[in-house]
């Protein structure tokens, strides 16, 4: 079976490393066997950065154990690097992802690298990728991140992220993801971007988007990507995470709005909203007093909307 639309459910990567809190083991197992589920079928279940940086990741290689035991579950993670990578391979991980700035100036002061080590970094990953055995080897994404603009140099030439796409496919990205790491997307530019760059590296190398809502324009994002043929979209339950730089804005999109949305259009996700919005209580539980966000849990489902349609539809 496959649907129409991915969503990606990032919430135990992007979200919770984006909050103080630190959420138990089996909370996060409790939360990603809910999710699965209700039908999402790609989950970035954490990340192997150094645990001195982000203690709410030590136990990254523990749930990515956990969740290759779920039937049909693509489990993802994001490496920082090398070393990350091989933790990641290590643990048995689907999918893994790197981050690469497209602002240079967030590279040095993220991951202290230029954009010329990046692409070093990215041979690397991809060479150990390839050397894997076929039965273990993961999938292998590169995310251009700040895509949309940074926080340290605002705009970033699309010029530049053209040639940054094209350098990462020829160091051995099997895909690239897109990603409005700051919310400073707006429909237009997504259109343009994606077009921009899949006619670059190809159409087929370029099918997913990394959303933020910070500025309420997360879902208006999506439905522009729907328009330039994007089918993976990493989303966040309870669009858990925040911004440090808005306070009171959500994290990532919220993924049962997103699934509302597309359900309510007709766009195949494969996910029940009924099951997933009950999924919320264990982030409620397991994480008290954190900003929860979702308009679709506030309001409720529309009289007549039919949770399951497309599960049905599917028979
Ligand atoms: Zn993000």
């Amino acid at each position: 079976m496959s649907n129409a639309i991915t969503i990606s459910e990032v919430g135990p990567r992007d979200g919770l490393q984006s909050i103080d809190q630190i959420m138990p083991l089996a909370a996060k197992k409790a939360w990603i066997a809910a999710e699965a589920a209700a039908g999402v079928s790609e989950i970035e279940v954490g990340s192997f950065v150094p645990p001195s940086l982000l203690p709410q990741m030590a136990d990254t290689a523990e749930v990515v154990a956990f969740a290759k035991t779920i039937p049909d579950l693509d489990v993802a993670v994001l490496v920082p690097n090398f070393k990350g990578a091989e933790r990641a391979i290590a643990a048995g991980a689907d999918k893994i992802s790197i981050p690469f700035s497209m602002s240079e100036t967030h590279s040095l002061n993220n991951l202290r690298k230029t954009h010329e080590q990046m692409i070093e970094e990215i041979k690397a990953v991809a060479d150990l990728v390839a050397r894997q055995p076929e039965a273990s080897r993961p999938y292998f994404e590169v995310g251009l991140s700040t895509a949309f603009g940074c926080t340290m140099e605002g705009p970033i030439a699309t010029e530049q992220i053209v040639r940054l796409a094209e350098q990462s496919i020829a160091a051995g990205a099997q895909e690239l993801c897109l990603s409005d790491t700051t919310g400073y997307a707006n429909p237009a530019q997504v259109r343009d971007l994606v077009k921009r760059v899949k006619s670059a590296v190809g159409d087929d190398k370029l099918n997913s988007l990394h959303l933020h809502n910070t500025r309420g324009l997360g879902l208006a994002n999506v439905v522009a990507g729907l328009e330039v043929g994007i089918t993976t979209f990493d989303a966040s339950l309870c669009g858990l995470g925040g911004c440090p730089f808005a306070p009171g804005a959500s994290g990532n999109i919220v993924t049962e709005d997103l699934v509302f949305m597309l359900s309510a259009m007709g766009v195949e996700t494969g996910i029940d909203l009924d099951a997933l919005l009950q999924t919320r209580t264990i982030l409620a539980e397991a994480l008290p007093g954190e900003p929860l966000y979702g308009f679709t849990a506030d309001a409720g489902v529309p009289l007549g909307f039919e949770s399951t349609q497309n599960l049905k539809a599917h028979g």
